[in-house]
């Protein structure tokens, strides 16, 4: 049987994989079994499963399959820690997914589409244009797979934050959660995941009504809707005013802060009336602000006022900060990180084949 005719056991939640074994004329206690190798022992082979008859193991591997990326290549930085992992689909359409091991946490970074199709002005992956959604399999695999080779290295936390828009492949999303949260994975916590969104506010709605309410990021970048227009097209469909309302309400209900990314644009946000504004919409909603050095795009040849915008120079982000700090916001200062290999935040472009 080819593997287009095979069923893909990985990217399966419980219940679906209950349902499956139950089609089969199997217990459903089998679910479990399986459940628990796939994504606890990290298995990618039905032989592993010794607590399986063989004779289920032969049936298993003749009509379903467990791996659904290659890892082609791992590229490390020299100025960092940070790792990016290549991986190839069964397509053979390239991902990216980026290990930044810090002090107190190694947090895996992960795609969610191939390419992006909301086209914001300052990204890499927006630049390559949209290819097609990512399955659940091939979310959860760029963790799995990741997690095998990362050794002692523990994946301590996960970002929606590599190539592609997470609310745009929603259900995807929601599945890859629900296997990365779930009690049988002896994984990750609600509070150690983060999803960012550039701003879908019926899909923040539906994820405030899910049992997996993660954290949330928001690609702010300026509090002006018609910068915003101009540098992320999306907020022309949905307006800042109406993903605010629903991230005040999202914040309140799960009793967490949002998190603003703003990637700091040179005279375009980084302008004292951007402080005042940015400090009137934090003072409305539990916040906190997370500054992001701009990272060049150059290697795509950017057109247009893609290939205008330039980086505010470090220093004027520290004063920027603290001009915010004084008005009582939290602000962080993302720190780039490998940004010589084009895995930092916007770099992430399948380049590097
Ligand atoms: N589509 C989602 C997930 C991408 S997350 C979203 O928009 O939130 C990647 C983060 O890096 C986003 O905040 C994005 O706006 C930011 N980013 C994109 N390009 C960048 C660049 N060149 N330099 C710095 N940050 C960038």
């Amino acid at each position: 049987m080819n593997k287009e005719k095979k069923i893909a056991l990985k990217g399966l939640t419980l219940s679906e994989l209950e349902e499956y074994f139950l089609s089969i004329n199997q217990p459903k206690f089998r679910a479990h079994q399986v459940f628990n190798w796939m994504y606890n022992h990290l298995s990618f082979d039905f032989a592993d499963m010794r607590n399986i008859s063989k004779e289920l193991r032969n049936n298993l591997a003749e009509t379903c399959f467990l791996q659904t990326l290659n890892l082609v290549n791992t590229q490390n930085s020299a100025s960092t820690e940070t790792k990016k992992y290549l991986f190839e689909t069964h397509d053979g359409k390239k991902i990216e997914s980026v290990l930044i091991p810090e002090k107190d946490r190694n947090t895996l970074c992960i795609s969610t589409q191939v390419g992006c199709p909301l086209d914001c002005k300052f990204c890499a992956t927006g630049l390559m244009g949209y290819k097609r959604n990512l399955s659940v399999g091939e979310v959860v695999d760029q963790y799995l797979l990741t997690a095998k080779g990362a050794g002692k290295e523990k994946i301590t936390n996960i970002v929606y934050m590599g190539m592609g828009e997470p609310f745009l492949n929603f259900e995807t999303t929601l599945k890859s959660i629900e296997i990365f949260t779930h009690e049988l994975t002896k994984g990750l916590s609600r509070t150690r995941i983060t999803v960012s969104t550039a701003g879908i506010p019926n899909k923040i709605k539906e994820l405030m009504e899910s049992p997996f309410r993660v954290k949330l990021a928001f690609s702010l970048h300026s509090p002006f809707e018609e910068v915003r227009n101009r540098i992320m097209p999306i907020n022309k469909k949905y307006s800042l005013h109406e993903n605010l309302t629903v991230l005040k309400t999202y914040a309140q209900k799960t009793r967490t802060r949002i998190t603003f990314e703003y990637t700091m644009l040179k005279d375009l946000n980084d302008r004292d009336i951007d402080v005042k504004e940015l400090t009137r919409i934090c003072s409305k909603l539990p916040c906190k602000i997370n500054l992001i050095p701009f990272n060049s795009i150059k290697h795509m040849s950017p057109a247009g006022i893609s290939a205008e915008l330039e980086p505010t120079p470090i220093n004027s982000i520290y004063k920027f900060a603290d001009k915010l700090r004084n008005n009582n916001i939290t602000v962080m200062i993302r720190e780039t990180q490998g940004d010589d290999i084009a895995a930092a935040c916007g770099q992430l472009a399948s380049v590097f084949a």
